[in-house]
């Protein structure tokens, strides 16, 4: 028996002592105006604590704290290989914390503790360890000019970065930018989403116990249209990795517009095509890998393949298959060990996901399982893991974001037409297709307009890649070393050398 299997989790959750306080300038602090938000647990209801409420005086006093840390160069003038050490004890630190900050995420946005366990907390420490091992390593450049001169192509710190994240994965995406942002030597203001800042909070705190200095990491909870918005206006951010819907992200550009046109990163939706081929030899590991990737996270995944395009020679068989994966992946109590699916975060969006359910089905598509919610009685918010067949590309569910548990499946006759379904949409996150055909695997990802495309697979993911997409799924790519590019201005220097 494991050690987490063995612990308590209810116990623990019964006595946790949520702190909902501002991170600001080293400290907790509560809001300047003193007020606060309740915060209930998805899952069941329970009250989590009392948010500190930040507003334009928080994001203010935030935004001060960290100018005046990367100005004095407490941080940013620090050698990589120092910044190297503090962000891999900060790394040490969240995997020591392992239990309490997978506690506190599954409390706030109702995912499963074992995921919480074993895929959030080491994903967040792998990518800020990936980005403080990465920091001393990486050179700067010396243009092939003339003899006469020298030019040199350097990156600095951008300054005060902007962190604007949302809660279907808070932890990894809040490191997905503190990694870059703080091994290239910025500030940061990170705004965790109301609906799960526990996390986001306790990091900062590690950050500090770590040897991060007071004032480049702070951070200030609050909704989107107060902390978040005047985060993305303040006249001394220097650049916002943003990510979340596309209809804040379109927002993000306007705030930058309307002040100091600060660069702004959009890591927004998705509803990527996962497209399987009558030519691909195991079928059966297809249905079952796209009802993994797709009811992982209760569907809350910006890169889940819900649009699931099947050549209509097979496409019974594949529905059938895929309606056989459900009931593994039925709703439970996410603080049990064994549950796959946990709770959707509030109950606006658990009412957002059903209205999709309901249109999916006035529109024509079948549900032929799940449609409904469950656990009413648990006093949280759940809902079945639902397969719609007969879906099209014109309908809502198969063109819109839902960010819940449900797949539509839609038929599609020849090569061409698969790549036009899968093409037809606002979004280009991600694609996958399923191919035994070495050249038309290759010449479909070649032709799918998304920032990652799987072929036989969609499980592999890792820190060395860049992730980010295309047309309205954003700009900007998080992971790997192209993050550094978010986050760092490049300088020319040119000197005149006397060749003599
Ligand atoms: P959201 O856009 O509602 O909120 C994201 C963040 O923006 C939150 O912190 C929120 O408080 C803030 N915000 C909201 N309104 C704002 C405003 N007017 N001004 C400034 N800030 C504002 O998104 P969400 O519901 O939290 O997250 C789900 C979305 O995130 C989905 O669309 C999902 O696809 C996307 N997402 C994308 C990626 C990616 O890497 N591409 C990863 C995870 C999630």
């Amino acid at each position: 028996m494991t050690q987490t299997s063995r612990t308590d989790w209810h116990a623990r959750a019964a006595s946790l002592q949520a702190d909902g306080r501002a991170f600001i300038a080293g400290q907790r602090v509560a809001s300047a105006s003193g007020e606060t938000f309740a915060k209930h647990s998805p899952i069941d209801g329970r009250l989590l604590g009392a948010i500190a409420r930040g507003q334009a005086a928080d994001i203010a006093a935030a935004v001060a704290s960290a100018r005046a840390a990367f100005d004095d160069g407490r941080w940013s003038a620090r050698p990589p290989a120092a910044r190297k050490k503090v962000l891999l004890r900060f790394a040490d630190a969240i995997l020591a914390a392992r239990d309490e900050l997978a506690l506190l995420e599954t409390l706030d946005m109702g995912k499963p503790i074992q995921y919480a366990l074993t895929v959030d907390v080491p994903a967040a420490a792998r990518c800020i360890a990936w980005y403080a091992e990465a920091i001393d390593k990486v050179y700067d450049e010396i243009a092939p000019t003339g003899p006469n001169a020298l030019a040199l192509i350097q990156r600095e710190a951008m300054g005060v970065v902007g962190a604007i994240v949302p809660w279907n994965y808070p932890m990894i995406m809040a490191a997905w930018k503190l990694g870059p942002a703080l091994a290239a030597g910025n500030s940061v203001v990170l705004k965790p989403s109301e609906k799960s800042p526990l996390t986001a909070l306790r990091l900062a705190e590690l950050a500090l116990a770590a040897g991060l200095p007071e004032g480049v990491l702070n951070v200030v909870p609050g909704y989107g249209h107060e902390a978040g918005e005047a985060l993305a206006l303040h006249m001394e951010v220097d650049a916002v990795g943003f990510t979340g819907s596309t209809r804040v992200g379109r927002k993000m550009l306007e705030y930058a517009g309307r002040s100091n046109l600060k660069r702004v990163y959009n890591e927004l939706g998705g509803k990527s095509a996962f497209i399987v081929f009558p030519d691909f030899d195991d079928i059966a590991r297809a249905a079952k890998t796209v009802a993994g990737a797709m009811f992982f996270n209760q569907g809350e995944s910006c890169n889940a393949p819900s649009r699931v395009l099947v050549h209509e020679s097979i496409a019974d068989q594949f529905v059938e298959l895929v309606a056989a994966q459900a009931p593994r992946y039925q709703p439970g109590d996410p603080l049990d060990v064994s549950t796959v699916m946990g709770a959707i975060v509030d109950e606006t969006q658990l009412k957002t996901v059903l209205g999709y359910i309901e249109s999916g089905t006035s529109e024509g598509a079948r549900a032929i399982v799940g449609g409904r919610q469950a656990r009413s009685d648990s006093g949280g918010f759940y809902v079945e893991p639902t397969v719609f067949d007969g879906a099209t590309n014109q309908m809502k569910i198969a063109r819109e974001e839902i960010f819940g548990p449900v797949m539509s499946v839609l038929r599609f006759k020849d090569e061409a037409d698969a790549v036009a379904q899968a093409n037809a949409s606002a979004y280009g996150l991600q694609a996958s297709v399923w191919s035994s055909h070495i050249d038309r695997a290759h010449r479909v990802a070649r032709a799918l307009k998304a920032g990652t495309v799987h072929v036989n697979q969609y499980d592999e993911d890792d820190i060395t890649v860049p992730f980010g997409g295309y047309k309205q799924s954003g700009n900007g790519r998080d992971k790997s070393l192209h993050a550094f590019d978010k986050y760092t201005e490049l300088k020319t220097t040119w000197l005149r050398i006397n060749a003599g």
